[in-house]
């Protein structure tokens, strides 16, 4: 019997645990922090061994293979002994596609994975499809597939889960754009951080497809050094191309295969220019699965959005409160602040990965009133910003709501989209954005 380590007990370690003894691996699972009560339940259910509160390295470096969990870095000392002696390290969503024979619609990119993902998984259930929704978002890939039986999948992709895939193949690949991000995992070298988001169009032939924005520099250039064999489908808010997704004055338009598909842009139910594009990557991949004109459309106007992605939140004394406690990176906030048409008021801050703010000083010249931060250490902040605009400094999701309802008058917009982590004062962005939403509806 072969020996399947699995290395962290969160939601992919677990679903990945019990495929792996559902195919008759001898497994055991270890855990260097504590794991959540569903998780530990789930692997005595399932009569998997399993250690937490640190590694055994005899019991991790006997596997035949490792499946690693994308927040494990290759610098964990373990990870750099499994590499020494050669055990095969991969992640969950390798790992399930080895038993998988589903179609497989693989979205990735630095922003827009999450909402993408949501909106093609609602789009092929309106279609009426048998799919799953996976890889960094719901339930578990592996999972699923050890459990569950579904036609196809839709499974958003981080790149420290591509990191960990080799013979993996998407039927339909989805890059919707590359900006600097996670650089600290990546030895801070840009060019390793685009290989590993390209590592979605691995293994696709020309039968498979690959949709891409053609705005995008780092994602052009990227294509013009190499050799891909899978159908190109480029969407574009500049131009026109031949197949693919592009806007004709307020319409925009898709062709795939001598079949199109419009629509007015101000009826898509997700607003903003970003949503423009991902709204596009939907509505080709739903051209590419054959679902009606009448679906796509019913879908790209149905849509609800996702939590803390420019989530409305209330409107109180004529001002609008957006919670975009998701936009951890700068590229988000700017386009963020590009979609609102208002006077802002503006709530940045937190854990800074690095951040160069220059990209959004144009904005926030010209939308923004002020800007209230939310953060530990805000002298980053301070010092780029004071010179254009008020800043205030806070420490609670109260204080800080408290303090933008002061600033703010009616007609305007408080926008949470703080280009920053959440970790100094959050558990997580999910934390920040809820305490947000609490602290306005007690306003
Ligand atoms: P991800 O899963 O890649 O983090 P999300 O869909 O969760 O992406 O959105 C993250 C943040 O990026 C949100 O603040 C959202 O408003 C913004 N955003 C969404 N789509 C795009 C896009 N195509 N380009 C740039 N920013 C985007």
């Amino acid at each position: 019997m072969k020996k399947a380590v699995i290395l962290g007990g969160g939601e992919s370690g677990v679903g990945a645990a019990v495929l792996a003894k559902v195919q008759h691996y001898d497994t055991f699972l270890s855990d260097s922090g504590t794991l959540k009560e569903q998780f530990r339940s789930q692997l005595q259910k399932w009569e998997i061994p399993f250690e937490e509160g640190g590694h055994t390295p005899e019991k991790v470096l006997s596997a035949d293979l490792v499946i690693k969990s994308p927040g494990i870095p290759e610098t964990a000392p373990l990870v750099v002994r499994l590499r020494e002696q050669g055990t095969p390290i991969i992640s969950e969503i390798e790992f399930a596609g080895y038993y998988d024979t589903a179609k497989k619609i693989c979205i990735t990119g630095s922003n827009g994975k999450t909402t993408t993902t949501s909106l093609i998984y609602y789009l092929l259930q309106n279609a009426g499809l048998n799919v799953g929704l996976g890889g960094n978002i719901g339930k578990s890939y592996a999972m699923q597939v050890a459990t569950e039986k579904h036609d196809i999948y839709v499974l958003e992709l981080s790149s420290f889960q591509l990191d960990g895939m080799y013979d993996f193949k998407a039927d339909i690949a989805v890059l919707m754009n590359i900006t600097p991000d996670h650089l600290d995992r990546y030895d801070h070298c840009f060019q390793n951080y685009i290989n590993a988001k390209f590592r979605i169009t691995r293994n696709m032939k020309p039968e498979d497809c690959f949709i891409f924005c053609n705005d995008d520099e780092v994602t052009i250039g990227e294509l013009n050094k190499i050799v891909l064999q899978a159908r190109k489908l480029p969407f574009t808010q500049n131009g026109k191309v031949e197949e693919g997704a592009w806007l004709d004055d307020d319409t925009l338009r898709v062709r795939y295969d001598g079949d199109e598909f419009d629509i007015l842009v101000r009826d898509l139910a997700l607003e903003g220019r970003h949503n423009v594009y991902n709204s596009m990557a939907a509505a080709i991949t739903g051209k590419i699965m054959k679902v009606t004109n009448e679906t796509i459309r019913k879908s790209l106007t149905t849509f609800e959005g996702v939590e803390h992605r420019m989530e409305k939140v209330l409107t109180v004394g004529g001002v609008l409160y957006i919670n975009d406690s998701k936009a951890t990176n700068v590229n988000s906030t700017w386009y963020a602040l590009e979609s609102v048409q208002t006077p802002i008021v503006l709530i940045l801050g937190g854990t800074d990965k690095g951040n160069d703010y220059a990209p959004i000083a144009d904005l926030v010249r010209e939308k923004v009133k002020s800007i209230v931060c939310l953060g530990v250490d805000n002298k980053k902040i301070k010092d780029f910003f004071g010179g254009m605009v008020p800043v205030y400094e806070t420490l609670s999701a109260e204080e800080c709501v408290n303090k933008c309802a002061e600033l703010a008058v009616s007609g305007d917009t408080v926008l949470l989209s703080p280009c920053c982590a959440s970790f100094d004062l959050f558990k997580n962005y999910e934390d920040r954005g809820r305490q947000f939403k609490e602290a306005v509806r007690r306003l």
